[in-house]
């Protein structure tokens, strides 16, 4: 397929948010569908939508905006699929691909395979680019070049349908991964979910400091704190929802970090130079790597 024709018809997007919106952008500036509907919680993020023009039609009834499309992807969060999936399931056309974004993988094919009808290509995928805002106003069409989106297609998924679904993201700058949707929670929960619930404790530990030295906390905020609270200010209803649906992962590798955390502690106490020099020296090998594989 060439460069300059659409993959899809029509496509519709639950959900317009920084991740749903900066979609929309990217297939609107690329004309990579002849048509972008959108669905929202709210009449005002809809307005914002049209007024900032990267959708063609909008409603605030999912039904909608998914009847006749092609390709629908579910952009809000996690939590909302199940109902979602039960509204929008007798109006899919057949031989859709229905697709989300959501951070979790296997919560999804959980909550939402039940609502997919015979005759859908059910891929649920997850572009992992981000930022801490949110909003229809946050998205941009450049969110996603050069991250990577991990296509989740349980067994036996029809294999055109999948390719299609990668030539979007590709076309939106990305590179594709295909994996199964448990080993992508438990990546996720090392790579994602564990530093945002560790960015959310410490943030919340210098918030019930008392007055006097929390104060101090903002003001000297440059000496590390301050990287911790540009991710610990995401999104509250999006991460409640990703830590409940990616439980046993995410408590796996908070028990891992739990005890070299301990590990650490000790070494402090007893003075013991040489095993915290060896670890840093370790760790920062790894931001190495994350530079060079592009990712910083
Ligand atoms: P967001 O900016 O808060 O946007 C969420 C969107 O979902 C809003 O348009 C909201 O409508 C809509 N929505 C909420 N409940 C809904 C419902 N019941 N029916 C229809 N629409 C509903 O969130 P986001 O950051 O784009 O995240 C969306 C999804 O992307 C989540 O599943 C998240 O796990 C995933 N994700 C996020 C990131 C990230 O870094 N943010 C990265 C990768 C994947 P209103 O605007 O009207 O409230």
């Amino acid at each position: 397929m060439s460069e300059a024709t659409p993959i899809f018809g029509r496509v519709a997007l639950i959900g317009i948010g920084l991740i749903g919106s900066s979609l929309a952008r990217r297939i609107k500036r690329d004309k990579l569908a002849g048509h972008v509907a959108a669905s929202a919680r709210t009449q005002q993020s809809l307005d914002t939508a049209k007024r900032l023009g990267f959708v063609d039609s909008a409603s605030l009834d999912a039904r909608e905006a998914v009847r006749d499309a092609d390709l629908v992807v579910i952009c809000s969060p996690v939590g909302t699929y199940a109902e979602i999936g039960a509204a929008i399931k007798p109006i899919l056309k057949k031989g859709a691909i229905l697709s989300d974004v959501g951070s979790v993988k296997e919560a999804v094919v959980r909550d939402l395979g039940p609502h997919v009808p015979d005759g859908i290509h059910f891929i649920p995928a997850h572009p992992v680019a981000g930022t801490e805002h949110s909003g229809p106003e946050a998205g941009f069409p450049e969110l996603f070049e050069e991250r990577w989106c991990i296509l989740t297609p349980p067994p036996g998924t029809d294999t055109a349908a999948v390719d299609k679904l990668a030539e979007l993201w590709r076309r939106c700058g990305s590179n594709v991964e295909i994996m199964e949707a448990r080993h992508h929670d438990q990546v996720m929960a090392m790579t994602s979910h564990l530093p945002h619930l560790i960015a959310y404790t410490i943030v919340s530990t210098a918030t019930d400091l008392e007055r006097s030295l929390r104060n101090e906390v903002v003001k000297f905020s440059a000496g590390g704190f301050r990287d911790f609270t540009r991710i610990a200010a995401s999104d509250p209803t999006m991460w409640r929802d990703i830590f409940l649906n990616n439980k046993e992962a995410v408590l796996e590798v908070l028990q891992r970090f739990n005890e070299d955390l301990t590990a650490l502690q000790r070494a402090i106490r007893w003075g013991e130079g040489d095993v915290l020099f060896d670890k840093f020296t370790r760790t920062r090998e790894i931001r190495r790597g994350v530079i060079d594989a592009k990712q910083a």
